[in-house]
Parts: C-alpha cells; sequence; structure tokens
C-alpha cells in the first residue's frame, strides 16, 4: 500500500491504473521507431491524482513527465519520483535555483525569461532547458527566427544551461480540417532548419499531444506529450472514429445513497421547488453537491445516475453538497450511485458527462475536486487513497 489516506464521506472517485497502463503501452505500439513518451500529469493528472498516474505512467514505459508549473512538479519530487520533469508554463524567474537544484526541466519562450533567470541563477547544479516556440498557438513561445537566435545563444554561453530539448504545440491537431495544423507543422519544420543551420543539435524534438501523435505517429519526432489519450479519453469527437487503438476510461465517480422517500403528487425536490412530482414515487438523496465539482448544470442538462444498474435522473436543483435523483423503485440506503461509470449493462462515459454540460471531457475529471477522495485501483484491488482534504 503506497498511500492510505482514510476518508469518511460516501463519494469517491476509482481511477483504474491499470487502464491508464493499458492506454500507453497501445499508445507506444502505434509508433514506428522507438518513441519516447512523455506523460501529461499537470492538474493532479486532468484530475486522476498525479503521483498515483505518475508512478504508473513511468512503469508503463514513460520517460518523462510534464506539469504545468513549479507546485506540481515538486509535488511528483516530494512523493520521491526521480523521472525527469518538464515545467510546460513559465516557472518565475527567480525561482529557478529551486528547480535546478530538484532536477526539473523548464521551458524558455522569451528571451527576456532567459535574460533574468540567467542573472538569478546561483545553482551548482545545471538547469535542463526546453525552447517553446509558438508556431501559432498563440499562447506562449518564440515567434520569430531572431529570438530563437538570440536564446539559443544565450543558452550555449552559459555552462550551466543544458539545451534539452525544442517544441511546439498545435492549436488544430484534433480537427478534421488540417489547413491550419499543416501551417504550423511547416512552421515547425523551420524552426528545425534554422537550429540546423545554426550547428544546434538537441536530445528531444516535440511537438505531438495525443491527438497529434494518434493520428499522425511519424510526425511527432523523438517524443510524444500524452495527456488525454493516456486517461482512456479522445481528444475529440471529431477523431474518436479514427483512433488507432482501444482507449480505456480509467475515471469513475460513485456515491452511496443516503436517504429515500417515496413522494406524492404534487411534492416538491430542492431550492426553487422547481422539481414537482406528478405521481407517487421514489426519490434518493445522495452526497455530491456543486462544491464537489457536480454543477447544478447537471439537472437543467437531463443528467443522471446509475442505480442498481439502471438510469435514475437528477431531479430539483443540485446543492452544494447533494442532489437528488429519481429511482426506478425503492433501494436501500448505501446503494451505489455511479455518476460516471459502469453498473452492470449501463455505462455512463466521460464524452456522455462532457456532452450534457456542452463542453469538452478534460473538464469533467478536472472538475471533480479535492474534496472528492482518489481511490487507485491495480488489478481489482486498492493500491492507495489521497484524501486532498486531509493531506
Ligand atoms: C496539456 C498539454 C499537452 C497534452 O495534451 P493532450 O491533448 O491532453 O494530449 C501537451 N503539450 C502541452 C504543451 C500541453 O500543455
Amino acid at each position: 500500500m503506497e498511500v492510505q489516506q482514510q476518508f469518511f464521506r460516501d463519494t469517491w472517485v476509482e481511477v483504474n491504473l491499470d487502464h491508464i497502463e493499458e492506454n500507453i503501452k497501445q499508445i507506444k505500439g502505434i509508433f514506428k521507431q522507438e518513441m519516447n513518451i512523455m506523460a501529461v500529469v499537470k492538474a493532479n493528472a486532468y484530475g486522476h491524482g498525479a503521483v498515483e498516474v505518475a508512478k504508473r505512467a513511468i512503469r508503463a514505459g514513460a520517460r518523462y513527465l510534464a506539469v504545468s508549473f513549479l507546485d506540481e512538479a515538486l509535488q511528483l519530487r516530494q512523493a520521491g519520483i526521480v523521472s525527469p520533469i518538464l515545467v510546460f508554463g513559465r516557472v518565475r524567474p527567480h525561482d529557478v535555483n529551486l528547480a535546478a537544484a530538484h532536477q526539473i526541466a523548464v521551458t524558455v519562450y522569451q528571451e527576456e525569461w532567459l535574460l533574468e533567470a540567467k542573472q538569478h541563477y546561483t545553482a551548482d547544479q545545471s538547469l535542463r532547458l526546453h525552447v517553446k516556440f509558438d508556431t501559432g498557438m498563440g499562447r506562449i513561445g518564440i515567434t520569430n527566427k531572431e529570438n530563437g537566435k538570440a536564446v539559443i545563444t544565450l543558452i550555449q554561453s552559459c555552462e550551466m544551461f543544458e539545451l534539452e530539448g525544442v517544441f511546439t504545440h498545435f492549436a488544430t491537431a484534433d480537427d478534421t480540417d488540417l489547413d491550419y495544423f499543416n501551417k504550423q507543422y511547416s512552421r515547425f519544420l523551420d524552426v528545425l532548419a534554422w537550429l540546423e543551420d545554426w550547428g544546434v543539435s538537441v536530445k528531444f524534438i516535440h511537438c505531438g499531444n495525443s491527438a497529434t501523435g494518434l493520428r499522425f505517429p511519424d510526425k511527432v519526432f523523438n517524443m510524444v506529450r500524452l495527456g488525454i489519450a493516456m486517461y482512456g479519453l479522445s481528444p475529440s469527437e471529431e477523431i474518436k472514429e479514427e483512433i488507432p487503438v482501444n482507449l480505456k476510461e480509467a475515471f469513475s465517480l460513485h456515491s452511496r445513497i443516503i436517504q429515500v422517500k417515496e413522494i406524492h403528487p404534487g411534492d416538491a425536490i430542492s431550492y426553487g421547488a422547481t422539481y414537482v412530482a406528478a405521481e407517487k414515487q421514489w426519490i434518493a438523496t445522495i452526497p455530491i453537491g456543486y462544491a464537489d465539482g457536480w454543477f447544478r448544470y447537471h439537472s437543467s442538462q437531463g443528467g443522471y445516475v446509475l442505480v442498481d444498474g439502471k438510469r435514475a435522473p437528477i431531479v430539483g436543483r443540485v446543492c452544494m453538497d447533494q442532489c437528488m435523483v429519481r429511482l426506478p423503485y425503492e433501494v436501500e440506503v448505501g446503494t451505489v450511485a455511479t455518476l460516471i461509470g459502469s453498473q452492470q449493462d449501463e455505462r455512463i462515459t466521460v464524452d456522455q458527462v462532457a456532452k450534457r454540460l456542452e463542453t469538452i471531457n478534460y473538464e469533467i475529471p478536472c472538475m471533480i475536486g479535492s474534496r472528492v477522495p482518489r481511490i487507485f485501483i491495480e488489478e481489482q484491488k486498492i493500491i492507495a487513497i489521497r484524501n486532498g482534504i486531509r493531506l
């Protein structure tokens, strides 16, 4: 047992780590050459739990980890993870010594940033750098040749700086229309040609997120940055049919019914008394609400949960900590209600929930907050529990 933190509520997330491993291994198999997998575990591994996912991803063959900011990288180091980690976002220039001390690679996205970082640099260890070019995402990155040259020259002039990677990020890799993707790709090829002109070689060249890797396995150079697909989700609805592997969702969300009651015609449910029973029916209360990231929108958008393998629609407004569902028939208090996942022959996928909330699947596991403990499953056994409230 890696981490066992008890919790005392009847709502939890289950993360199937075997699925994460299977997804990584299957995806690794689609590349012709040996591919370096960078497992993207930012945002608490898209809400799944960063430490456990990172460890399992490494076991499954990932070579590198990636996060968004320094705290997320330090969390992994504090958990004893020694694999290389890249921070995609901005590390504050005065924090580069901390990154170096923990052997955390950082992204260089602007000449000014590098000049400042150099001024602050006092660490004895060298600092690994990945230079980010903006080829059309318009977020962070170097946008032209002059800045690129200045940054590379500056890195090479400082013996504590090690140029380890060069990368870019696509805005439309998950789109059916590939014009913009191709434009960005050819700009990145230009960047690589400049590097060659300048006589610069780098260990890792990477441009592919999940969508790029899955669709164009021969266009991601020697490293792919695997996020959403590792969690078993498609980067978009449009390319779902194109995915060459059978991805398995790792995330599911469950609760236990805490009260069951029969209501009668005219009886109302929840704030605003907006739901009024037309006939006699069984109603259950489940202890999850918008403060857990189970938003009020679920009820107005026709949301439902699974109880005893059957659909139970959410009725009335979702409260902060609880919500109510209409049961197919009377069940016992303590019966499991599955909000995302399967029960018997019924299944509620992350994609279905995303559609219900008119958003993308990425948002769904991310929005389930740290109030909801994560239970990690390997071979049907619980191997760790993380309770975000009592860390
Ligand atoms: C989040 C992120 C990824 C992962 O994207 P997915 O679509 O989840 O695979 C890759 N690269 C960068 C720079 C990112 O920020």
